[in-house]
């Protein structure tokens, strides 16, 4: 079925009005950002409301059903892999593979071996996922494609929630001016993202407090959730909800601390490896049930040897880490190019050894599975494999190429692909994968509001991100002297970002896109 025309028409006042009332909304419901540019501390004394479309944006229900009926795969599909240290090794390792030419990935890769040949104190892992989507059409009609699967600080779920209260608000106090007949409550779909992260986050937190019941060491002071966040963060009403959200609902409290202040602050003890972070208010240590990383995923966030040390010792402590250093790097591009590969994500989901060794909940999944999520991908391989580089030159205008990096910003799209390669050494193609371009359909329009410009009507791309948690690890089963995989997981809640067509990346914080919901048509 083709999109609508959109948006519907509506008269200059009636544009106006509706802005009004959006961008008051947004002020008053915390669809935020801090504004550029300010140092922290002193504590912020002011907002600028969160870039956002005026209406929601048509997508296909079966095809938003489809993208949250793949969600509980994909998160058994990353919590496996992040458990087989040998395949991730063998993909990622800095000794024979990407983290060889790569020094981030190297570095990571090395941290978390030292880690593992000490021995690991927590078995258990977190990931809150954000699995993103294009639409895309060709001859076979459209569907949905991935573009990436975030494994750590996938954003928004506090943001995505409070742009879908604003187009509620917008159709319950004005009905857009009954401007389409499809824009109405039962085609908004329920966005509850904020609750499924936070049962994640409360679940990992149970789990260590569960594990500590069994043995000797206990502070004496309820463990608290550790965000770890990136100085001078803009981004703050986006994850401070989470934090209200512990809190009123699970009753667990939050320390927030950047990488710097945990360098002195961070301190392990020694028998047990409890984590534990000096404050300044209180003279006991707090002690650290879950690491929740909103920083980390760029090289940017670790300036000097020491930050690295100090991902270290978290990573070395028996807190629950979300993610693991072994989950951060499942989420690499390169590990989503090599699931592609014929026959390797089969490995994961259908063979029999995850059957054998999960604990009493087997996820298990049928050919009919791996078919939906195989459709759900564009073609990926790597710039070192034979004849890439020749078909990435002739293909070059149908093409991304993506290095193993986070953020946004990193990727090198269509024409600038041909100088790209002849810059590229031979040494250096391992670290690069090359993607097919997602065909997304034209003629969509939205009116684009940011802070401090006037309002801009452009054609646009929605990007689709779903949500999901997944809670894991190797626990010994006294049974059969053997060890179990243990895996609860969960999933909902959703983000629309749009962006203006011309636009190759995407990105809300970087300015590119903006905050939106879908109607379902
Ligand atoms: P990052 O981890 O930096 O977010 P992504 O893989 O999500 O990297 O790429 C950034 C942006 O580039 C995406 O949000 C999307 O807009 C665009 N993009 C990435 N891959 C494709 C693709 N195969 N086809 C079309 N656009 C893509
Ligand atoms: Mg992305
Ligand atoms: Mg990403």
């Amino acid at each position: 079925m083709p999109l609508p025309k959109w948006p519907p028409a509506i008269s200059p006042s009636q544009l106006e009005e509706l802005r009004l009332i959006a961008t008051t909304y947004a002020l008053s419901h915390g669809l935020l950002y801090l504004p550029p540019g300010q140092q922290q501390p002193p504590a912020p004394s002011s907002a600028i409301h969160a870039p956002f479309a005026l209406f929601p944006s048509p997508f296909p229900r079966t095809l938003f059903t489809h993208a949250q009926d793949l969600q509980q795969i994909y998160n058994v599909l990353y919590a496996r892999v992040a458990s087989d240290t040998e395949f991730l090794d063998r993909v990622l390792s800095a000794e024979t593979a990407v983290g060889r030419v790569d020094e981030f990935v190297g570095t990571l890769w090395k941290i978390w071996k030292e880690v593992r040949s000490e021995g690991l104190v927590q078995p258990l892992q977190l990931g809150i996922f954000r699995s993103d989507y294009l639409l895309h059409e060709d001859g076979d009609g459209m569907d949905i494609k991935q573009v990436e699967f975030n494994t750590i600080s996938a954003s928004f779920g506090g943001l995505s929630q409070a742009v879908d209260g604003l187009h509620r608000y917008l159709m319950a106090s004005t009905g857009y001016y009954s401007c389409s007949p499809i824009l109405k409550e039962s085609n908004v779909p329920p966005n509850n993202t904020l609750a499924e992260i936070v049962s994640g986050l409360a679940q990992a937190h149970k789990a260590y407090l569960q594990s500590k019941l069994n043995s000797a060491s206990n502070q004496g002071h309820p463990a608290q959730i550790l965000f770890v966040t990136q100085p001078n963060e803009r981004n703050v009403f986006d994850q401070r909800p989470l934090e209200y959200e512990l809190l009123n609902t699970y009753n667990i409290r939050v320390i927030r601390r950047t990488f710097e202040e945990l360098a002195t602050q961070a301190h392990i003890q020694d028998s047990t490896r409890v984590l534990l972070v000096d404050t300044s208010t209180s003279p006991d240590p707090v002690e650290v049930s879950v690491v929740y990383f909103r920083a980390g995923y760029t090289p940017v966030d670790y300036p000097t040897s020491t930050h690295f040390d100090t991902r270290k010792t978290l990573e070395r402590s028996a807190a629950i880490k979300c993610p693991s250093l072994a989950l951060q790097l499942a989420g690499s591009k390169k590990v989503q190019a090599v699931l592609s590969r014929p026959g390797v994500v089969e490995t994961f989901i259908l063979s029999d050894r995850w059957a054998a060794i999960s604990q009493d909940n087997p996820h298990s999944f049928t050919g009919e599975d791996v078919d939906g999520l195989r459709r759900s991908w564009m073609e990926m391989y790597g710039l070192e494999e034979e004849g890439a580089i020749e078909k990435a030159r002739k293909d070059a205008q149908e093409l991304v190429l993506k290095p193993q990096r986070e953020g946004g910003g990193n990727n090198v799209y269509k024409g600038h692909i041909p100088e790209f390669l002849d810059g590229l050494s031979e040494k250096e193609r391992e670290a690069w994968i090359a993607m097919a371009l997602i065909k997304v359909p034209k003629g969509v329009e939205n009116t684009l509001v940011r802070s401090g410009s006037e309002p801009v009507r452009a054609n646009v791309v929605c990007e689709l991100g779903i949500f999901g948690w997944a809670l894991f690890g190797y626990e010994s089963d006294p049974s059969t002297d053997g060890k179990k995989l243990k895996l609860e997981e969960g999933s909902g809640g959703y983000l629309l970002r749009t962006k203006g067509e011309d636009s190759d990346e995407g990105g809300v914080a970087t300015g590119f896109s903006v905050l939106d919901s879908v109607i379902l048509v």
